[in-house]
This record gives structure tokens, C-alpha cells and sequence, in this order.
């Protein structure tokens, strides 16, 4: 059997759920927290909520579900080379990134400027609010009731005025301990899913060329590699035997210095991972290396002037549909109206849309001749 180091999240450890709950047969409790997501609501929306391009733009472009899906997929490579937990790393990324709004960081942005002065918006704070609140499915307890150790991978960062109010799971923020090895690995995973599919998906729409990339070490290495092999290959090809490199590349370099710091550490449990240095991390040369591809694509690809207009476009949505529904809550679904904190439901309303959805209430409200 696959034997664990010492210094993983055991789910016989796990520091257990909010609600009691009976034992699941075949299968641990971080496998049941897994299926829990998957099956919630939440999850089935990101497949209709995107990253960087709106969801009807292209059928090809990823969405937040395949872009949680790939998460998963490098964590769990990851976390299997490490001996640690890959069913807990497994659920943390399928459920990273539940809380995310419609149009990606654009709307999240939109949401947050919306909110100021009522809470703020924060899409890790969210994920959490989906997970312990807003899923209605069971008879015996709001949220999904996972367990501590899924919980806190959820919350990646989070101010201290924050980490106040979240108890337990708040208080590595403000002891500035870290959460377990399996929560590190997903941040990492995370950036490097992105970081490439956004190169894939930028060539893909056209909006960056590969002249352009070839400017960024990090790419030219790899697709001059892969031309001297393959000399001629097509484009599509070619792009693919290049970022497949670049994750290869990454994942293997995240794997061997956290190999290294560990050898260094010598942590033998848990414990001792939350109190030392973060030990997941890529070597410095490759960190600098992600950190050029990101300014690239923060420059040429996040701000180019096509996905500009649709940040902006999302933010007048989002805006416009929180002062409708703020100024009238007659006018939100009766579930979603508040004595209490009517703000924090107007953003759970929204938060929780789609973007084709958003875009519909949009128009049932804006639009004259549309109900
Ligand atoms: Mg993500």
C-alpha cells in the first residue's frame, strides 16, 4: 500500500468536520470531501465561468472547470512524488476556486469595489462561504461540511481584519504558520496550470503570437528544443510539445526543491511543516522564470486592448446589477433577500452567476423589450 510521509495529512488525523457526521465506508474522508464538491452545485457552474475569455467567446478556451481540473492534475502528480495526501490535495483543487464570480478577476475586481465598505470581496473567502454556507443539500447542516484540513486549503491568502472572524481556520494568518504541504502544493499547481493554459489559450485566440513569446526565455528554450527535433511541424503541434515541456519542466523543479528543503528541514510532522518556511517552491531560477511568463501575459495578454473591453464591459455589468439590486431588493429572488445584510446576498447573488447568466439578468433589467 502507498505509505504516507510523516509529515502528510492523514485522514484519520483530520481535525475533523464542523458538524458530526458518520464514518464513510470505502473511502477516507478527504475522498468524500472530493465527491462532495463535485457533486455541489457550485462546481457544476464553473464549467459556464471563465478565466481570462468570456465562456461564449470560443468552445475551445478553458473555463474554470477544466481550469480546476488541470489544478488537480498536476497537484496530485505532485503530491503522489512527495508521498502525501493526493485525495486532500485532489478536493482543495477542485474546490479552489468555487467562489469565483462571473468574467474572472475583472468581475472579482467589480465585486470587491461594489462591496467596499460592506465586508469587501474576496473569491477565496467565498469558495469558503459556498463550502461551510450557501450549498443547500443536506437535511442536517447548511454548506458541505468538509473537513478542517480541505477548509483551510481553500483559504490561500487572506488579510488579517479577516483572518479575525474565520476562527481556527483564520489562525495561521494571523500566527503566520502555513498551512499543511498538500494546501502549499495546490498554490503551485494553480500558477502553473495557468500561467501555461493562458499561453495556450492567448495563441489559440490570437491575441499574442508566437513571435511575441519567443521573446520570454522560459518558451523560446522549449520551442526551439522542440524544432530541432521535429523540424516542421505544425503549429498546433508545436505549441503543445512546447508547453507540455514548460509544465514537465516546472513540476519537476517544484518537486525536487521541495525534495531539497525537506532534506534540509527534516520535518517530521505536521507540526513541524505549519511552523517552518513555506516548503513547497520552485528554484529561484525557475521562479524568476514563472515570474517573466506572468509579466508577459500580464502586458500582452491580460491588457490587451480585445480583453480589455470585456473587463470592462463585465465591470459595468456587475456594477450595474449590484446598484439594481441594492437600491431594490424586491427585484432579487425571494431566497436572496436580506433584513440582516442585504449587501453580502446582492454579492452571493452575483458571485454565484454565471457568465451568460450575468449577462442575461443584465438584459431582463437594462434591456427596454426584454423581460
Ligand atoms: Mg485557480
Amino acid at each position: 500500500m502507498f505509505k504516507l510521509a510523516p509529515y502528510a495529512v492523514a485522514s484519520e488525523n483530520s481535525r475533523g468536520r464542523r458538524f458530526a457526521d458518520d464514518a464513510p465506508s470505502h473511502r477516507n474522508e478527504f475522498q468524500r470531501d472530493r465527491d462532495r464538491i463535485v457533486h455541489s452545485t457550485a462546481f457544476r457552474r464553473l464549467e459556464y465561468k471563465t478565466q481570462v475569455f468570456v465562456n461564449h467567446e470560443g468552445d475551445l478556451f478553458r473555463t474554470r472547470l477544466t481550469h480546476s481540473l488541470e489544478v488537480a492534475q498536476i497537484a496530485r502528480g505532485i503530491a503522489r512524488a512527495l508521498c502525501l495526501n493526493e485525495d486532500l490535495v485532489e478536493a482543495i483543487s477542485l474546490a479552489h476556486d468555487l467562489g469565483h464570480t462571473p468574467f474572472g478577476h475583472a468581475g472579482q475586481d467589480a465585486l470587491n469595489e461594489c462591496m467596499q465598505n460592506k465586508g469587501g470581496f474576496e473569491h477565496n473567502l467565498q469558495s469558503l462561504r459556498i463550502v461551510d454556507q450557501l450549498e443547500e443539500r443536506y437535511a442536517s447542516f447548511d454548506g458541505l461540511n468538509l473537513c478542517f484540513e480541505t477548509r483551510e486549503g481553500i483559504i490561500k491568502h487572506c488579510s488579517r481584519e479577516n483572518a479575525l472572524k474565520l476562527g481556527e481556520l483564520g489562525e495561521r494568518f494571523i500566527q503566520r504558520t502555513q498551512a499543511s504541504l498538500e494546501a502549499q502544493i495546490c498554490n503551485s499547481a494553480d500558477e502553473i496550470a495557468y500561467n501555461n493554459h493562458d499561453v495556450d489559450d492567448g495563441l489559440r485566440s490570437g491575441l499574442i503570437t508566437l513571435e511575441q513569446l519567443e521573446q520570454v526565455e522560459s518558451f523560446s528554450r522549449y520551442i526551439t528544443a522542440v524544432r530541432q527535433i521535429y523540424p516542421g511541424l505544425t503549429e498546433r503541434r508545436l505549441v503543445h510539445e512546447t508547453i507540455r515541456r514548460m509544465i514537465n519542466a516546472l513540476v519537476c523543479d517544484l518537486i525536487e526543491t521541495t525534495v531539497g528543503h525537506i532534506a534540509r528541514v527534516k520535518p517530521e510532522s505536521l507540526d513541524d511543516v505549519r511552523q517552518s518556511a513555506p516548503l513547497v517552491q520552485f528554484s529561484d531560477k525557475l521562479g524568476e522564470a514563472q515570474r517573466e511568463m506572468k509579466r508577459f501575459l500580464h502586458k500582452n495578454l491580460y491588457h490587451h486592448f480585445q480583453v480589455l473591453r470585456m473587463t470592462s464591459k463585465a465591470q459595468r455589468i456587475i456594477g450595474d446589477l449590484f446598484s439594481a439590486f441594492l437600491d431594490d431588493p424586491r427585484l432579487l429572488p425571494p431566497q436572496f433577500q436580506s433584513e440582516e445584510n442585504q449587501a453580502r446576498r446582492v454579492a452571493d447573488y452575483i458571485a454565484g452567476m454565471t457568465d451568460r447568466y450575468a449577462m442575461k439578468e443584465h438584459r431582463r433589467l437594462f434591456a427596454v423589450g426584454e423581460i
